[in-house]
């Protein structure tokens, strides 16, 4: 072999050993989740016992309990919500259980909607101009738009939510970010039949509520999608839980958290099969705020007068996570940490100098 040939030879597997690296190295892509005011109460300790034999919030006090009341806490919690206790464990970490010393809190002192989703979204509170969940454009730009207008994932982004509030809170038509949400139909070329059946359904399935649809088209809109258009970060609002506690049933609310659990499920179990998504995603989940405990009552409610409605959740797993499980260290994490952290997994400084910074805990690497 003259100089020459092993000169080639050498350029030949440096290129294949690049090669190799640049593939291990894709952008891991991001999965954005919210549950509208589920109460980390829920969360952490399944099915409330003062709520649950409630004359007043449920109407059939057998079924329910068979269902979702257990005597310990960590089996209530495990028969509400059993893909995060069974499976969310072993890949990631459940953080805001007040009972074990894990805060998360929201830094607006509105807590509702608008001012919650603006938060998680903008990396901001804006108690300035976020004041009502009115149909109004959202001046402040959130991560869905920041990602969106970054060259590198231009047109990679997409939105879909139950609630009919979200093409202004991503503020659609300035983000360019397409927002699928409300009661909107899907329209375009080249639907698959899923798609044209949801449409269907959609209009020949009312709806209990003037502004937000059941969580299961929200949920099959953006499934198709990222079948469909792979996108690098998607973000998909789910709502029900949320209505059905402000109607005061609290029936509908455990069977809506157990449920949403199961869409999460299934959308984990898509990317884990999915040649785009498996083994690169990160899925990312809290809630736009809580509600109240005591007195009983303040359960269906929430905002600045709801004592402690300011206490949320947080949930990370996936590629690159490390592996806490429920979280039992003292520590303090806020809401307006998601957007930057979110983009941070995307390999972006996030841009916004006042937004709270990434959480450590979730993007240091695997150790
Ligand atoms: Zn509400």
């Amino acid at each position: 072999m003259n100089r020459y040939t092993t000169i080639v030879i050498i350029f030949i597997v440096l290129f294949f050993i690049t090669k190799g690296n640049a593939q291990e190295e894709k952008p891991v892509k991001v999965v954005l989740i919210t549950l509208d005011g589920l109460r980390w109460q829920e969360l952490y300790t399944g099915a409330d016992s003062l709520l649950i034999e409630n004359k007043a919030y449920v109407h059939d006090i057998t079924s329910l309990k068979s269902d979702f009341w257990r005597s310990e806490a960590k089996d209530r919690r495990e028969a509400l919500m059993p893909f995060f206790w069974k499976n969310v464990t072993k890949i990631g970490q459940l953080h805001g259980n007040r009972n074990v010393g894990s805060k998360v809190d929201l830094t607006n002192t509105m807590w509702f909607s608008y001012p919650g989703y603006n938060e998680i979204l903008t990396g901001v509170a804006d108690d300035k101009n976020i004041t009502s969940n009115s149909k109004v454009n959202n001046p402040n730009k959130t991560v869905l738009e920041i990602i969106n207008n970054h060259p590198e994932y231009k047109g990679k982004v997409a939105a879909f939510g139950s609630w009919d509030v979200f093409p202004y809170i991503i503020n659609e038509d300035r983000s360019g970010v397409p927002v699928n949400a409300g009661f909107e139909v899907l329209k375009g070329k080249g639907l698959s039949s899923r798609e044209v059946f949801l449409n269907l359904l959609q209009d020949q399935v009312p709806s209990p509520w003037s502004s937000v649809r059941f969580d299961a088209f929200t949920h099959h809109y953006a499934l198709e999608h990222m079948k469909k258009n792979h996108p690098e970060l998607v973000y998909i609002a789910y709502g029900e839980t949320d209505d059905f506690a402000h109607d005061g049933n609290y029936e509908a609310y455990l069977k809506a958290a157990h449920n949403t659990d199961n869409l999460i499920k299934e959308l984990w179990e898509f990317t884990q099969q999915d040649y785009f998504y498996k083994d690169n995603t990160v899925f990312i989940i809290s809630t736009d705020h809580g509600r109240g405990t005591d007195p009983l009552d303040t359960w269906k409610s929430h905002g600045k007068n709801i004592k402690n409605a300011g206490q949320v959740w947080l949930v990370a797993f996936g590629k690159g996570i490390n592996v806490l499980g429920e979280v039992s260290n003292n520590e303090q994490l806020f809401s307006n940490q998601i957007a930057a952290t979110v983009a941070k997994i995307l390999g972006i400084e996030y841009p916004i100098e006042k937004a709270g910074k990434p959480i450590d805990v979730i993007v240091l690497p695997e150790k």
